[in-house]
């Protein structure tokens, strides 16, 4: 076995809490591809459109927005957990998971049997929509299909406010109450997981450096180098779906820690 795969199977084995803390290279083995990897969607989108700025512009603006990100929609709707979730909710079923807090909003953590209760979506999910003036949250497959069919950018159904897929956009910020679960998850692990993150986003990417300021051991499995490499134990330079299927080997005795 690689000897930094090896490593990093026996920090999983001896860590009792662990944070896994996951960005779009865990999903590219499930068929969604990331920002930032080789094949990412900077290397065919101008980033400035996702922006909150560019969604507030003009109605045409949004009409782009709901056309660029219902591609992304679609794509994960076709899209199943792979062997790396996998491998991350079978840490939850053996009772070693404290969290996983995630940068993507892609919804195959749950999908592949991490409780929602477990899952802390920083940058919140394609999967619903919520209006900028009410608040109100509703399945985004209530809006898709139509917007789809006639490219409209649609209006919230009960204030008339502006609709939009409840990611957190450039510019926008995130949630506080759902940083400071994060935050609390991070310095509650014995061990802080980073899986397919470039690591160059943040406030996200500050996570890992809290853990390591902790004296928190610190795993890093990722294709390319991040910036945070240096502080890491263990880096695994890898396919997340391959690693984790031999780093993170099912356990005899599932014992779950209490929500
Ligand atoms: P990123 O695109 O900046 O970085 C992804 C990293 O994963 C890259 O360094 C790449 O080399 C690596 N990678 C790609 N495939 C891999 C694999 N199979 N195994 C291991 N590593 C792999 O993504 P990020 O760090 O998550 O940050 C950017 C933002 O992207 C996040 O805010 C997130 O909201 C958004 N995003 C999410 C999704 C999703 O939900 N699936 C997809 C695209 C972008």
């Amino acid at each position: 076995m690689d000897p930094a795969i090896a490593s990093l199977r026996d920090l999983i084995g001896h860590a009792r809490r662990i944070a896994v803390f996951t960005g779009a290279g865990i999903s590219t083995e499930s068929g969604i591809p990331d920002f930032r990897g080789p094949n990412g969607i900077w290397t065919k989108y101008d980033p400035s459109e996702f922006t909150i700025q560019n969604f507030l512009r003009s109605t045409e603006s949004r009409r782009r927005y709901w056309r660029r990100s219902g591609e992304m929609y679609r794509q994960i709707l076709a899209s199943r957990p792979n062997a790396a979730h996998l491998a991350v909710a079978r840490l939850e079923a053996e009772g070693r998971l404290g969290a996983v807090i995630t940068q993507n909003v892609d919804g195959l953590h749950q999908a592949a049997g991490n409780s929602p209760g477990r899952v802390i979506e920083l940058h919140g999910t394609a999967l619903d929509v919520a209006c900028l003036s009410c608040g109100a949250r509703q399945s985004r497959q209530a809006f898709q299909p139509q917007v789809q069919e006639d490219g409209t950018a649609p209006d919230c159904p009960r204030c008339g406010g502006l609709i939009k897929p409840a990611t957190i956009s450039f510019g926008q910020s995130l949630v506080p109450d759902v940083v400071n679960k994060a935050e609390e998850e991070t310095e509650a692990s014995d061990l802080f997981l980073v899986v397919g993150s470039s690591l160059q986003v943040y406030p996200a990417a500050g996570l890992p450096l809290l853990a390591a300021s902790r004296g928190t051991p610190l795993a890093i499995v990722n294709m390319q180098e991040t910036p945070h490499d240096g502080y890491a134990q263990v880096v695994v330079r890898g396919m997340a779906g391959e690693v984790l299927s031999a780093a993170a080997t099912p356990r005899a005795s599932p014992v779950p820690l209490p929500v």
